[in-house]
């Protein structure tokens, strides 16, 4: 089957960005999301994005007009009966998952490959409550989808051989790179990442150093292009913390342990960019 048309689910800033990149691709996008709202700012925002990219002479106007023509709006999992493939991106909640699972498999062709961009939730779990479990696959977008040039490619213990090639030639059709990886908690994006983010926090946490020497150590001597608790502040202290919880549990292995001082941040509303506060002010 070819794929032409998809459905991206959640018009956040990650579907808006897979949506972005998958209309720039020639693919015809159904842009769903519960609230209209989300859908028409997130259209709005890919518009400037184009202007910006007609501006420097990346594309044309017309090439814009058309990318924008491709997105659909859509506030209806209905609208999944028409499709060749499903990207869902909706909140990071395992109980809202495995319900828009649920419905998709009841509406979407039997050949239609579900993919879901969690950066933490067990692939093989959300595929375990649809009848087509081998068609069930992670594809891990990163933020920002069209500057990011790596698709983690996340195979549950059921997913088929012929679904990961599938999935592998369309992200590489979107413009990525896909890296295969198995289902096990964070993957391994996160599984890194996040427990180094953790360990900086610790160093604030136990008085090592102050927030901004943290990040000139990993920035200035790791060549890291931001420190980690930048970054942590960029990706949402609630996001970092619930990502830890998923490896602490996951593993069931001590070295996991979210750092009391992220449990206390996120506790006081401190989410980072998006609240304002976080290691640092905004
Ligand atoms: P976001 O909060 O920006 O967007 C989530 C969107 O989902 C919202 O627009 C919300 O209205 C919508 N939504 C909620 N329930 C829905 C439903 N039932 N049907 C349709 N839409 C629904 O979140 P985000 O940062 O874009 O993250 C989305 C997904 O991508 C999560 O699974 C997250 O773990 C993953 N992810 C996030 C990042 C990141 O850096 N933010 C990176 C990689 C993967």
């Amino acid at each position: 089957m070819k794929i032409k048309k998809i459905m991206v689910i959640g018009a956040g800033q990650m579907g808006g960005g897979i949506a972005q990149v998958a209309a720039q691709a020639g693919l015809q996008v159904i842009l769903n999301d519960i609230d209209m709202s989300m859908i028409e700012q997130r259209v709005a925002f890919i518009d400037k994005t184009l202007t910006r990219n007609v501006e420097k002479g990346k594309i044309t106007a017309e090439e814009q007009q058309e990318i924008l023509a491709r997105l659909v709006p859509s506030t209806d999992l209905q609208d999944a009966a028409d499709v060749d493939f499903v990207v869902e991106a909706a909140t990071e909640n395992m109980a809202l998952k495995e319900t828009i699972f649920r419905k998709l498999d009841e509406v979407a062709r039997p050949d239609v490959i579900l993919a879901t961009n969690t950066s933490s939730l067990p692939i093989t779990e959300i595929a375990a409550v649809t009848s087509r479990p081998e068609s069930v696959i992670g594809m891990h977008f990163m933020n920002p989808v069209p500057v990011m040039i790596l698709v983690e490619v996340i195979r549950g213990i059921a997913t088929s051989d012929q679904v990961y090639a599938i999935v592998e030639e369309l992200a590489v059709a979107m413009g990525k790179k896909p890296v295969e990886v198995n289902d096990y908690p964070g993957f391994i994006s996160n599984r890194v990442l996040m427990p180094m983010i953790n360990e900086a926090i610790f160093c604030v946490y136990e008085g090592v150093a102050d927030p901004e020497a943290v990040d000139q150590v990993m920035k200035l001597g790791m060549n890291h292009p931001m420190g980690p608790l930048t970054l942590a502040d960029f990706i949402g202290l609630d996001t970092c913390l619930a990502i830890m919880e998923v490896l602490y549990e996951g593993f069931a292995d001590s070295k996991y342990r979210p750092c009391p001082l992220l449990r206390k941040m996120v506790k006081a509303g401190w989410l980072g960019k998006k609240s304002g506060q976080g290691f640092y002010a905004y």
